[in-house]
C-alpha cells in the first residue's frame, strides 16, 4: 500500500468518517483545504479507490470546508456540486476530444476509467455535425464532466447547412441550440484547406456564422485549421469586436501565426502533434507563454509519441503534458496546474452555474 494510502486510511479512522456520511471540519477553510488537497490528489490511487471530495459549492447541507466522503459516488446527490479540481495537483482537462465517436464505441468504459485514473475531470466535445449531440448524450462517467459543444467541422460543410439547403439560417440555428446552458462553446468550426477545397467560400461562411453565434452567446468558438491559416486568423481579426474568445485547437503555426493568434485573444490548444520529431511545433510552442496553452487530444485522432499512430484516447493527454513540461522546464504538476487554470479561466469554469454532467 502506498504512503498516500495509508495517510487517508489513518485519516478515516481518526476522524471516524463513514461513507456517505456527512463530516464538517471545524477548522479555518483555508487549512482544511491545505490538509486535504492531498487525500484529493490521490483520491485515484490504484490500490484503494477510496473517494473522498470536498464539497465547496453545495447549497444546502455543507459550508465551505466541509468534507463529503462517498464509496459509492454514483448515488451520491452531492456530485454535482463535485468541484474538487483546482485541488488536484494532477487534474487536467481535455479541451477537445471526440470521445462520443463510433472508434470507442466497444471499449468506452475502460477508456474513461484510464482517463480518470490519467486525472482527466473535464472533457470537452467539439461537435462535427448537429447529430453529434444525440452521441454526446449516451457518454457518463462518475469521475468525469462532460462538455458539450455545438457546431459544424468544416470538412462537413457543402453550403446546405441552413434551413432550406443553404446556409442562411445556420447563424440562428447555432444560437438556438447552442443556448442551452450545457453547451459549453460553439465548434468546431474553422478551415481546411487540405481535404476540402471544394466548399471554401462556404468554409469561410460557416466560420463567421460561428463567430458570430458565439459572440452574441458569450461562449468560446473552437477554431480547426488546416493548410489555411491566414485566411482563418484573417477572418478571426474581421470578427474580432472585443467579444470574441475561443481555441486554435490543434495549434501548427509558425511564431509569428503564433503570436498573431494571441494577439486576437486566441488560446493555442497543445495536442499530440507538439510530440513529434519532424513537425517542429515543440519549438514554436516553447516561444509562446504558458499561460495561454491548453491541453487536448483530438482524440480519436493524433495520438502523441509513444503511441503515435494509435487510436488516440484522453488518458494520452499525460504525454503531450510531459512534452510541455520539458519543453517550458518546470515540473509535470505546474503544466497541469497551469493549462487547467487556463481552460477554466476561457471555458469560465468557476461560474457557479457551470456544472457540467457527471453522471
Ligand atoms: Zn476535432
Amino acid at each position: 500500500m502506498c504512503k498516500i494510502c495509508e495517510n487517508i486510511l489513518s485519516f478515516r479512522k481518526n476522524t471516524n468518517i463513514t461513507c456517505g456520511n456527512l463530516y464538517t471540519l471545524d477548522k479555518e477553510p483555508a487549512e482544511n483545504l491545505q490538509s486535504i488537497s492531498g487525500f484529493i490528489h490521490y483520491n485515484y490511487c490504484p490500490f484503494v479507490r477510496f473517494r473522498i471530495a470536498l464539497c465547496f459549492y453545495s447549497q444546502r447541507h455543507t459550508k465551505p470546508g466541509s468534507l463529503i466522503c462517498f464509496d459509492n459516488p454514483e448515488k451520491n446527490p452531492y456530485l454535482q456540486y463535485w468541484k474538487y479540481t483546482s485541488l488536484m495537483p494532477d487534474a487536467m482537462i481535455d479541451t477537445h476530444c471526440h470521445i462520443y465517436l463510433p472508434q470507442f464505441q466497444t471499449d468506452i468504459h475502460p477508456v474513461l476509467d484510464r482517463a480518470a485514473q490519467a486525472g482527466i475531470t473535464d472533457i470537452m466535445m467539439p461537435a462535427i455535425d448537429f447529430g453529434s449531440l444525440k452521441q454526446m448524450d449516451a457518454l457518463g462517467h462518475p469521475h468525469i464532466r462532460f462538455h458539450k459543444m455545438i457546431g459544424i467541422h468544416p470538412c462537413d460543410v457543402d453550403g446546405s447547412q441552413g434551413d432550406s439547403g443553404s446556409q442562411a439560417g445556420l447563424e440562428e440555428q447555432l444560437l438556438e441550440k447552442g443556448s442551452a446552458g450545457e453547451i459549453i462553446a460553439i465548434g468546431e468550426t474553422g478551415l481546411d484547406y487540405y481535404w476540402s477545397r471544394e466548399h471554401i467560400a462556404a468554409q469561410q461562411e460557416s466560420l463567421r456564422q460561428h463567430c458570430q453565434a458565439a459572440k452574441a452567446l458569450d461562449k468560446p468558438v473552437i477554431l480547426h485549421n488546416r493548410d489555411s491559416t491566414e485566411d482563418l486568423l484573417d477572418i478571426i481579426g474581421e470578427q474580432q469586436d472585443g467579444r470574441l474568445r475561443g481555441i486554435w485547437h490543434c495549434f501548427n503555426g509558425t511564431p509569428a501565426q503564433g503570436r498573431r493568434a494571441l494577439d486576437l485573444g486566441l488560446y493555442l490548444g497543445i495536442g499530440g502533434v507538439v510530440t513529434f520529431k519532424n513537425a517542429g511545433v515543440d519549438r514554436v510552442v516553447a516561444d509562446m507563454p504558458p499561460d495561454r496553452l491548453v491541453l487536448e487530444t483530438d482524440a480519436p485522432y493524433l495520438a502523441p509519441v509513444p503511441m503515435r499512430g494509435k487510436r488516440n484516447e484522453p488518458s494520452y493527454i499525460k504525454f503531450t503534458a510531459e512534452k510541455l513540461s520539458e519543453l517550458f522546464d518546470i515540473s509535470l504538476e505546474e503544466t497541469d496546474r497551469i493549462t487547467t487554470e487556463n481552460a477554466r479561466r476561457l471555458f469560465r469554469c468557476q461560474d457557479p452555474s457551470f456544472t457540467g454532467k457527471v453522471m
